[in-house]
């Protein structure tokens, strides 16, 4: 059996970045890499959104920016406006495109379905894939988006709403999210915050097609695309092993209280890159003790005054753009930390940091 100097297992977003990251920084031309990736295809599957705190090397697979943002509550309405930061999404599709293709060139890169099919006991491994089946009962993102297509004009595209709480909440946290790609298409999201194990609350078709219908008055439209997913709000189980390095949503790459993972990845990828030599003695990279810590509080708030969520929100992007912005993209000082939290009811969080 062939072994390799590195191994990637899960060819996802993470997996392919870092692989892309190593491609690009000549750290593959006298190493090997295997990628263990399971799925018989690679086609667009997700879209991912976030701040550009900074750059990244998908430029090129950028559907469109935004630097206008709403948030809604079922009474209020609150705009931002950003242009040094731009809010952007990145097509899943052209980003495996990009990233095989620039790999295909590489003869010391190849694909596995299965890690059996390779020696890996001397091999470094950075493993994307979650080792247990994660805890249904535990909190997460839960959503699905359609992109539709209107025969009119009728988006106006300079600006995405980010979150829409105008909606039933049913006892969890619930909101839309609309970021219109032009005047006639749009990504259209029914978010969830809360475990899975309501089934009830997966009548995703259903209540797009309401919320289209009755908040957004679009009768007429054609679905393009759906993508669906469930985003673990909690630590992973990390695999202990001087050998593995986790990465991803398995290695913590997701910002707990709001899912946005697909920077961080970026910055993990390039942190791994930089200590390749001796990645396996490097610190652990994380997102911060301060963002775990106050993401924690959050999330146990959230769990336990879940009607109160819209409001939270709501008073959270109450402050400068910049300041929610690099808050939620882990990048504020301590200043920019100070004016988020004053802006939370004092004593319910109190009350989740003592509980
Ligand atoms: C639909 C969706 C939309 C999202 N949108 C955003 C967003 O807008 N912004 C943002 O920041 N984050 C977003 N996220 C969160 C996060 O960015 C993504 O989940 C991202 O894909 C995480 O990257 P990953 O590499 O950890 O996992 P994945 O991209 O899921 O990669 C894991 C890979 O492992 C493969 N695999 C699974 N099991 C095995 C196995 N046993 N052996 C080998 N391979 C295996 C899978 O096929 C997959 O390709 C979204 C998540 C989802 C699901």
């Amino acid at each position: 059996m062939k072994e390799f100097n590195y191994v990637i297992i899960g060819g996802g977003c993470a997996g392919l970045s870092l692989a892309y990251e190593l491609e690009i920084n000549n750290k593959l031309k006298d190493k090997t890499l295997a990628i263990i990736e399971t799925r018989d295809e690679y086609k667009r599957d997700k879209t991912w959104s976030f701040w550009k705190v900074f750059d990244h090397n998908f430029n090129d697979c950028v559907i469109k920016s935004w630097s206008n943002f709403t948030i809604n509550t079922s009474e209020s309405s609150h705009e931002l406006t950003n242009k040094k930061f731009p809010y952007q999404s990145i097509d899943s599709g052209k980003f495996y495109k990009k990233i095989n293709s620039k790999l295909s060139a590489n003869s010391n890169v190849s694909f596995f379905k299965n890690l059996n099919e390779i020696k890996s006991e001397n091999s470094i491994i950075f493993n994307s894939v979650f080792e247990k089946e994660p805890d249904k009962s535990e909190l997460w993102q839960h959503f699905q988006g359609i992109e539709i297509e209107t025969p009119k004009n009728i988006f106006d595209e300079g600006i995405i709403n980010l979150m829409d709480f105008n909606c039933d909440q049913r006892k969890d946290v619930h909101f839309f999210y609309t970021l219109p790609f032009s005047k006639n298409k749009a990504l259209i999201e029914t978010t969830w915050l809360s475990d899975l194990e309501d089934q009830s609350l997966r009548d995703y078709d259903l209540q797009l097609e309401n919320y289209i219908e009755n908040n957004l008055g679009i009768k007429n439209y054609k679905i393009n695309f759906t993508e669906k997913g469930a985003i673990p709000l909690f630590s992973p189980t990390l695999r202990n092993n001087n050998n593995i390095i986790n990465i991803g949503s398995a290695g913590g790459m997701t910002r707990l209280s709001t899912g946005y993972t697909f920077l961080n990845i970026q910055e993990h990828s390039r942190y791994i890159v930089k200590n390749i030599d001796n990645i396996t003695e490097a610190k652990i990279f994380s997102l911060g003790k301060k963002y775990q810590f106050l993401d924690k509080v959050f999330l146990k708030v959230l769990e336990k005054y879940p009607e109160k969520m819209p409001k939270i929100f709501f008073n959270m992007f109450k402050t400068s753009s910049n300041t929610i912005i690099k808050f939620l993209s882990n990048k504020s000082n301590v200043i920019e930390d100070i004016n988020i939290i004053r802006k939370m009811p004092k004593l319910i969080f109190l009350k989740a940091l003592f509980n």
